[in-house]
């Protein structure tokens, strides 16, 4: 098929995919239930009314296979959907590999990342049940730039505690958020008992992700018309992000091709969820399907390294706890720059999947995966955000593994944003001062066997 070098392979507005994919329906095995952080009793819908609309909640739990998405929704995804998906044949050139490489390319949202396919309809569902304003936390700004870009086509307001040493090193999210209209605090901050506690114990911390959850937690349910979004991690934001990858399933048939390996980024698992669940769909289903492989940062290696058990979602503990991959909830990740790869846990469905052996992972250091970075920048011309390149440089490992074995496989990355605000950190790889923390740092062990000493004991007889 490749005399045309069809680079682009692009679908209608109307062949955009109108339902998204929940593996909920399909698992072999359910995920173990998400618990009360007081109670340790199975969460009920009620419990969670205080954060989320009822409709999240349901599709948080629905045993229904495809969930309709809503036109108000489609209609504020097709300001850039359906993404394109590429053929990246100078990469692959200049790589001297026989393998494929294509990449389904999210940085063409107003975000410049995947997050938007589900602030838009987390957005939307609380507008709908009459919610004011939504608060949540943000890493790198990714998310928050998402939310407040989805508030401001639902006409809500928006309130944003972002990671304090993002907030300091990244000032242009936090313009950008301003400028969509959004409110934004570095965390921990002192508007909250949280953040307040945090700070009297480490006037210096540059927060987690961790901690700006529980701030923004504690605005919510300070307030009835104040509800929390969260970014990533839970059930309901990977369905949504599965338009990606029902996309890339289309795109890849019109390509003419099947993948071989299929690779995404893990913070807390949204973009490679929302990439490979449809992928999985067909396996699941008894049909051949693509090795699914996430690539998580060496300094924070919650699926590689982490303990399967129940632990709080934020380091204050106010959140459900979840069975997942955890580093243990008070984990405090290295500064690296993928800002939002930075999560001491895992997505419950990530882990479930993980634990099954469904799908495989990796850790990759910052050196390797900045050096992906800017490999795949001088071939493509995109400056792939930090997090994407942990899943480019799993695919450049493996395109050299094709090139020593002459495989001619089929390998596609979730690309999940750009790198144009990471600039910075681009610039100090190309400066050489990045470092690199791994699992052989008696330090890194130490801090993580600490944490985990941490899980909450009781839930995990649940
Ligand atoms: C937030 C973010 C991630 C990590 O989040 P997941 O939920 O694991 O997808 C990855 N890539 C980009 C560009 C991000 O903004």
């Amino acid at each position: 098929m490749s005399d045309a070098r069809q680079r682009k392979i692009l679908l209608d507005e109307s062949e955009m995919p109108t339902r998204w994919y929940n593996i909920l329906a399909d698992l072999p095995t359910p995920p173990a239930p998400y618990l009360h952080p007081a109670t340790g009793e199975p969460v009920t819908p009620d419990d969670l009314t205080g954060l989320f609309p009822m409709a999240l909640i349901e599709q948080e739990l629905s045993p229904e296979r495809f969930i309709d998405i809503p036109e108000e929704v489609l209609d504020v995804y097709r300001m850039w959907r359906p993404s394109p998906l590429y053929r990246a044949f100078r990469l692959e050139e200049r790589l001297g590999t026989p393998a494929r490489i294509y990449y389904k390319y999210e940085g063409v949202s107003p975000a410049g990342s995947h997050k938007p396919n589900s602030a838009v309809p987390q957005a939307f569902y609380n507008k709908q049940a009459g919610i004011r304003k939504l608060t949540t936390e943000t890493g790198a700004g990714q998310w928050g730039t998402s939310l407040a870009f989805a508030c401001a086509q639902f006409d809500m307001e928006c309130e944003i505690w972002q990671v304090k040493g993002s907030y300091e090193g990244k000032p242009y999210r936090r313009m950008m958020i301003e400028t969509l209209g959004g409110t934004i605090h570095p965390s921990p901050s002192d508007l909250t008992e949280s953040g307040r506690k945090i700070l009297a114990e480490h006037p210096d911390s540059t927060g987690s992700l961790g901690i700006a959850i529980a701030e923004a937690v504690e605005e919510a349910m300070a307030h009835d018309d104040v509800h929390y979004a969260l970014g990533s991690v839970l059930n309901h934001v990977l369905l949504h992000q599965t338009i990606i990858g029902e996309e890339t399933i289309l795109q890849l048939a019109k390509a003419g091709e099947s993948a071989d390996i299929v690779i995404g980024c893990t913070g807390g698992g949204s973009n490679f969820g929302g990439m490979a669940f449809p992928f999985l769909r067909e396996r699941l289903a008894g049909k051949e399907g693509p090795v699914l492989r996430a690539a998580e940062p060496a300094s924070c290696p919650s699926l590689t390294q982490g303990t399967f058990a129940y632990d709080f979602g934020d380091v204050a503990g106010f959140t459900p706890m979840m069975k997942m991959h955890t580093l243990g909830h008070d984990f405090m990740p290295d500064p690296i720059h993928a800002g939002g790869l930075r999560y001491h846990g895992m997505s419950p469905l990530i882990s479930h999947v993980y634990h099954e052996g469904l799908i495989e992972a990796v850790a990759k250091t910052q050196q390797e995966c900045f050096a992906a970075g800017v490999e795949f920048a001088r071939a493509e011309g995109i400056v792939p955000a930090p997090e994407s390149t942990h899943a480019i440089a799993e695919a450049l490992a493996e395109a050299a593994r094709c090139a020593e074995s002459g495989e001619e496989k089929v390998i596609v990355i979730a690309l999940s944003g750009h790198g144009h605000l990471d600039l910075p950190a681009y610039q100090a790889y190309l400066e050489g001062q990045l470092t690199d923390h791994t699992w052989d740092d008696e330090e890194l062990r130490e801090s993580v066997s600490e944490s985990l000493a941490k899980l909450p004991q009781a839930a995990q007889q649940a």
